[in-house]
């Protein structure tokens, strides 16, 4: 996908007959809106304006609209671009800082480690202002003034052909919406105007650098989907999540051999695409295992979930567009997917069938090759068809935690903070020498050996270590935390 279209206001086509429709419909359209004439005057203004002038205001309106559209340069980046989100960030920012505001739109995103525990009320999300669609915000940049507007349909983006005839099209109601922010500069020099949105882009990459970006699929403003970045957070180290023996390993072995074989498949003409299906109780390490992997292989995470009104077709739109250089996770396929609608049987809650998950799914084609993790509770709600190789090329039960899982987070926990080292994220792959005295190795076997076979998933053993945390007096003591509290859980 090319990156960042430019526009220029006010561009001398060759065209001129379309160029001066294009304005026309353009003009008229904005004259009836009266969004348009707030933006020009101001809410109090106007209403003064049209006490005095009456009708005149119309005509002062328009020759500040053309007078406007002469004197200024613009920049339209659409939402499939790959600096939108830099841009959205930015604007944000900025729209925090604007005096006087009114009516904004305000989104809620987690930070770093929040959406670690999307669901943990101690780590509420925070707000963040944007501006509403298809109003402006003026602000101060190096000296100079912006003008930043949220579109709901924009000139540019992947369904249009041609810029000119858009405002044909959207009279005509054959326009899907195609958001955009449009950056406007006052003067004729489009390199500075480009040269700040880069700088934008620029000290917005360089923060999330080294940095997980979280992507999920949610409801857009008026209709539909649209994916949205709802957090970044640390990358999460392959050694952080604990399986039981040779899984982590597997699943990592096979994604890297993928990586590799890009022109292996094209040759022999297979989509290039890989499905994974992790299943289990919640709090096996699904989701940690994704984010770990995203990790390890430096890509991001892109979730959507099958339930609420998702429907086949927006579940398609969506797969389409899903955020670049990310791992897709489609979240609790066994309860989203109803397997016949006639059946009474059918407890599943989405309006995803079958046959537009299979659809969709056979159709996941992104440039960097597509990975899709699916993760779900019951792998015997799923059927077969779903499972077939092509769809679903690995299968890995995440279970309730075995005992060498059990003395694994026993260490990592209860372990002195060299103990936790990662061995296996060092650079260079080197491992790292990990000491762990004997005597806290067989105090975290005679823990591991107290507990009965019981069904505790990791996230109960993290939450039981979190909050029975032994001190250094206690490790002399070979005291072992009350292992009885787990099995209260
Ligand atoms: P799931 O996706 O299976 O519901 P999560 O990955 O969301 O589980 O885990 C919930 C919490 O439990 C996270 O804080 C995670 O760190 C911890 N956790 C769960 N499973 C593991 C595991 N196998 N190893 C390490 N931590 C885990």
């Amino acid at each position: 996908m090319a990156s960042g279209q430019l526009i220029e206001s006010l561009p001398i086509g060759t065209n001129r007959i379309v160029t001066f429709l294009d304005q026309l419909f353009s003009l008229l359209e904005k004259l009836s809106d009266e969004t348009f004439w707030n933006s020009l005057f101001g809410d109090r203004a106007l209403n003064l304006l049209k006490r005095y002038f009456g009708s005149d205001v119309v005509f002062l309106g328009f020759i500040l609209y053309l007078a406007r559209k002469r004197m200024y340069v613009s920049i339209e980046i659409g939402k499939d671009e790959s600096g939108y989100e830099a841009i959205q960030q930015f604007v944000a920012s900025k729209t925090a800082q604007v005096q006087n505001l009114r009516k904004v739109e305000g989104r809620c995103f987690f930070d770093d480690d929040q959406n670690q525990n999307m669901q943990d009320p101690a780590s509420p999300p925070k707000i963040r202002l944007f501006p509403l669609d298809e109003s402006t915000h003026r602000i101060k940049y190096k000296g100079r003034t912006l003008w930043l507007t949220r579109k709901k349909n924009g000139g540019v983006g992947k369904d249009t052909e041609s810029y000119y005839s858009n405002n044909i099209k959207d009279l005509l109601g054959m326009m899907s919406t195609n958001p955009c922010i449009e950056i406007t500069m006052y003067g004729r020099d489009m390199q500075l105007l480009k040269s700040f949105i880069q700088d934008w882009i620029n000290s917005h990459y360089a923060k999330e650098s080294g940095k997980l970006a979280i992507h999920k699929c949610m409801p857009a403003r008026y209709d539909g989907y649209e994916w949205s970045q709802v957090g970044s957070k640390e990358l999460r180290s392959f050694g952080s999540v604990i399986l039981k023996e040779g899984q982590k390993e597997r699943i990592l072995k096979d994604i890297q051999t993928f990586r590799r074989r890009e022109h292996w498949y094209s040759v022999r003409g297979i989509p290039y695409r890989r499905g994974y299906l992790l299943y289990g109780p919640p709090g096996t390490g699904k989701t940690s295992l994704v984010q770990s992997v995203a990790s390890k292989i430096k890509m991001n995470v892109a979730i959507i979930s099958l339930s609420g009104s998702m429907d086949d077709e927006k579940f398609n739109v969506m797969l389409q567009e899903v955020p670049r250089n990310s791992i897709l996770v489609m979240e609790d396929i066994d309860h989203c997917i109803i397997k016949d609608p006639n059946s009474e049987n059918d407890t599943s809650s989405g309006k995803i069938t079958m046959s537009g998950l299979l659809n969709a799914l056979d159709g996941v084609i992104a440039q960097e090759g597509s990975m899709v993790f699916m993760t779900c509770n019951d792998v015997n709600r799923l059927q077969p068809a779903l499972l077939r190789p092509g769809r679903i090329d690995m299968k890995m039960e995440l279970g309730y935690a075995d005992k060498s899982q059990i003395i694994k987070m026993f260490m990592r926990f209860m372990g002195e903070d060299d103990i936790i080292e990662d061995e296996e994220d060092s650079e260079n792959n080197e491992k790292k020498k990990v000491v762990i005295s004997e005597s806290f190795k067989e105090l975290a076997q005679r823990f591991t050996d107290l507990i009965p076979d019981l069904y505790v998933t990791p996230a109960e053993l993290q939450n039981f270590f979190i909050m029975n945390l032994i001190d250094n007096e206690d490790l002399q003591d070979e005291k072992l935390p009350d292992y009885t509290y787990l099995l209260d859980q």
